[in-house]
């Protein structure tokens, strides 16, 4: 089980890329041979910025795609993070303008204008604005249109680009066509910019988020071929003479594509160390050039440039070495900077935002975790569903974090399986899973203060309407809500009373409700005795009158809804269009117990935890707070390291409960701690620091459901799991396919 899987691949490839620049301005083959220095710089260097502006389309354009809640402030904040940098980076190079007399005088203001908006004002800074404008181009257009005809105009402007940049000699003298290059070269220096190269790789990147392509044969043999049709198509333009510049050709794109897909490939988490190379990397690129300066300035103080600026290659290494070892000082200033400020030698790692550098992280497995087996999740989405009628779907219930079991990655992998309707308890749930991208209906099941109406309509979530009173002041707050209300058939938690058809009448009336659906729960679904099943069957007949009695009154009730995991089990006669099942999903039921239907459901969560220590305490010795555990003969314990500040209840103290290790029952002894508990491990063969404790799970062929546990804790499964704490990492059984 992996906990987040990186994009190692795309970390590594910086390196490369970053050493291409600097190739493409120091010509390492020059002093060799003209032809092998082209197709090394001219034409193998020319995928290092599309390289970077495909990552730049792979995790930000997803964000801004039309539709994507906080596009606004994601395209803000990525505009303003890059324009910082161009800033800085304009400046770092002023000197370097003055020094070469460049925008002297009224035209070089002009010029200036023009460099800084489209050229950038040092020759490799023009990626800078590049992305920027591309970016905006990009948001423009996802606005409207899907990715198809997204990627047929950007590939329409790259073709112009094209016009201007390789195949410049095909069109130079075509009448109209010609000239129309003429006016827009009085502009742009270059086609290679924002406008026309841009967008392409930009939003191949972007669309390469939404649809990879997996099978290593395509992505290498695609590689190689393209690579070797690009070589070709680079040698044949030149020998012809008719390239005005090089940086674009039509078998890029293809090569773009195979190289991405083939890097994406490589999804190991490259942790700490890939944000570290990142920045590495991009700071490498900004002052190469600088180095450039350095290098051939020190070479003449020497007097020898014959050896280290005529020897192209030579001039290349030492360029490549001085600029890593610039920018690997100075981030390794920055991040000490950085830890004295904030309190002496106070370790980064792991702290959110912090530069953490190469810092190593906790290893997930360290002390105590819990599994997630999405297979099982997906497995028993689809007995449930199968017991369904086919116009019945599904809403599932992702509340508490999905009852404990990470709710983003859940609602992604229940998306997959064609789930298009989750539920959440909060306003702040349904928030969260908005931000992490999950699409379709989200419905609150929860109170929700009308103060934040404005929240719910912004996030395009569902809420729940509880009464009549709270249906007025969604009025009076005048926001515009989707809704689902809530009927009370005798449970008298939320929902109009069923029988109250005045008040039911006047929420379906409410100007501000977009009523989508119309639901009620049951209170004693799982109880199957004479009194109990007639109060389930009143209230699914109440539910069933209150909704002839709105139709009669020409009320479109919506989406009708009623069974949680218990009605699916006892009553699924009473689906209508949806079920709400919590408890199931997850794989296991609230308690051990009888049900009607017995649909083989797979455990979806495990926890563990590691041995701290292990100690033999001598018969009469006591052991833990309150010295609830006293020795009664020669005892052998094992301290856990999980307690209920994790999520195990303290109510498992000193009684019956056990757990597992090496595949054997162990008793939980004396009082669980916040952050320990203490198990008897007597007659367990060789249990050692570092074994691990299964407390919800299989080891060894013995099974500990969570029903055993919580039965012995006095609660139900629903509160066990979801009440395992933020402290424990998730792990998953599948690889994340898009990163959260
Ligand atoms: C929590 C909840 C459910 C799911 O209940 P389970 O017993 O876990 O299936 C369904 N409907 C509503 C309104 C709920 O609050």
């Amino acid at each position: 089980m992996q906990q987040k899987r990186g994009y190692a691949g795309l970390d590594w490839f910086r390196i490369a890329a970053a050493l291409l620049v600097i190739s493409i301005h120091t010509s390492p083959l020059a002093s060799w041979s003209d032809t092998a220095d082209f197709v090394l710089t001219r034409v193998v260097a020319r995928v290092a910025v599309p390289f970077f502006l495909m990552v730049t389309g792979f995790f930000v354009l997803p964000k801004l795609v039309g539709g994507a809640p906080g596009r606004r402030a994601a395209l803000l904040s990525f505009l303003r993070k890059t324009g910082i940098l161009y800033l800085v980076s304009v400046l770092l190079f002023v000197p370097l303008n003055l020094y070469q007399g460049e925008y002297t005088g009224a035209r070089g203001v002009v010029l200036f204008v023009r460099d800084f908006l489209f050229n950038g004002t040092a020759y490799h800074l023009w990626y800078l604005p590049a992305v920027l404008l591309g970016v905006l181009v990009l948001y423009g257009l996802l606005t409207k249109l899907g990715w198809k005809p997204v990627l047929l105009i950007c590939a329409a402007l790259y073709l112009i680009g094209l016009g201007g940049d390789s195949y410049y000699g095909f069109v130079e003298n075509v009448p109209v066509v010609g000239q129309a290059y003429a006016a827009l070269f009085r502009v742009f220096p270059y086609t290679r910019n924002g406008l026309f190269l841009a967008p392409m790789f930009l939003a191949l990147g972007g669309a390469l988020r939404e649809r990879e392509v997996r099978s290593r044969a395509v992505c290498f043999g695609g590689l190689a071929v393209s690579f070797a049709l690009m070589t070709a198509e680079a040698l044949t333009l030149r020998h012809l003479g008719v390239q005005r510049h090089d940086s674009m050709y039509v078998f890029l794109l293809p090569v773009m594509l195979f190289l991405f897909s083939s890097l994406l490939l490589v999804r190991r988490d490259a942790g700490a160390r890939g944000r570290w190379l990142r920045e590495l990397c991009l700071y490498v690129y900004l002052v190469h050039p600088l180095c450039i300066i350095g290098v051939r300035g020190v070479a003449k103080m020497l007097h020898c440039t014959d050896l280290l600026v005529e020897q192209s290659f030579v001039h290349f290494v030492l360029v490549a070495l001085l600029s890593f070892a610039v920018c690997w000082v100075f981030l390794w200033l920055r991040d000490r900077a950085c830890a004295a400020l904030r309190g002496g030698d106070t370790p980064l790692a792991g702290r959110e935002g912090a530069p953490a550098g190469a810092l190593p992280v906790p290893s997930p497995r360290g002390r105590a975790w819990v599994e997630v087996s999405l297979a099982n999740l997906r497995h028993n989405y689809r007995t449930l569903r199968a017991l369904l009628p086919e116009d019945c779907d599904i809403l599932a219930i992702a509340k508490a974090n999905a009852y404990g079991c990470g709710d983003a990655r859940v609602c992604r992998a229940l998306w997959e399986e064609g789930v298009r309707t989750f539920a959440v308890a909060t306003l702040s749930e349904g928030v969260a899973l908005r931000r992490q991208g999950i699409g379709g209906e989200i419905l609150i099941l929860g109170y929700t203060s009308p103060q934040d109406l404005p929240v719910v309509a912004a996030y395009d979530l569902s809420q729940a309407i509880p009464d009549v009173q709270y249906a007025r002041e969604v009025q009076r707050a005048g926001v515009r809500v989707r809704a689902h209300v809530a009927i009370d058939t005798g449970m008298h938690r939320l929902g109009e009373r069923a029988g109250s058809l005045d008040a039911l009448l006047e929420i379906y009336a409410t100007g501000c409700l977009d009523v989508r659906g119309t639901f009620s729960h049951l209170c004693v679904a799982d109880c199957l005795d004479e009194d109990n099943d007639a109060y389930t069957r009143a209230q699914i007949e109440a539910f069933r009158q209150a909704v002839e009695a709105l139709r009669a009154h020409g009320v479109q009730p919506g989406r009708l809804h009623l069974l949680n995991s218990y009605g699916m089990l006892n009553y699924p006669q009473a689906a209508w269009q949806g079920a709400r099942p919590g408890i199931t999903l997850y794989g296991v039921k609230s308690q051990a117990g009888e049900t009607r239907l017995t649909p083989a459901l797979r455990p979806v969560m495990a926890v563990r935890a590691r041995v701290a220590l292990v100690r033999r305490l001598e018969t009469g010795e006591d052991a833990g707070y309150g010295r609830n555990f006293t020795a009664q003969r020669p005892t052998d314990t094992a301290i856990v390291s999980i307690g209920y500040a994790d999520g195990i209840p303290r109510s498992l103290s000193a009684g019956e409960a056990y757990v597992l290790v090496r595949g054997q029952r162990a008793r939980i002894i004396g009082n669980v701690c916040m952050d320990q508990l203490t198990i008897d491990v007597t007659g367990i063969e060789a249990v050692c620091p570092g074994d691990v404790v299964t407390l919800i799970g299989e080891d060894g062929g013995q099974t500990l459901a969570a029903e055993t546990l919580a039965g012995y804790a006095g609660t139900i499964t629903n509160e066990l799991l979801c009440r395992m704490g933020p402290r424990l990492p998730r792990l998953y059984d599948e690889e994340e396919k898009r990163e959260a």
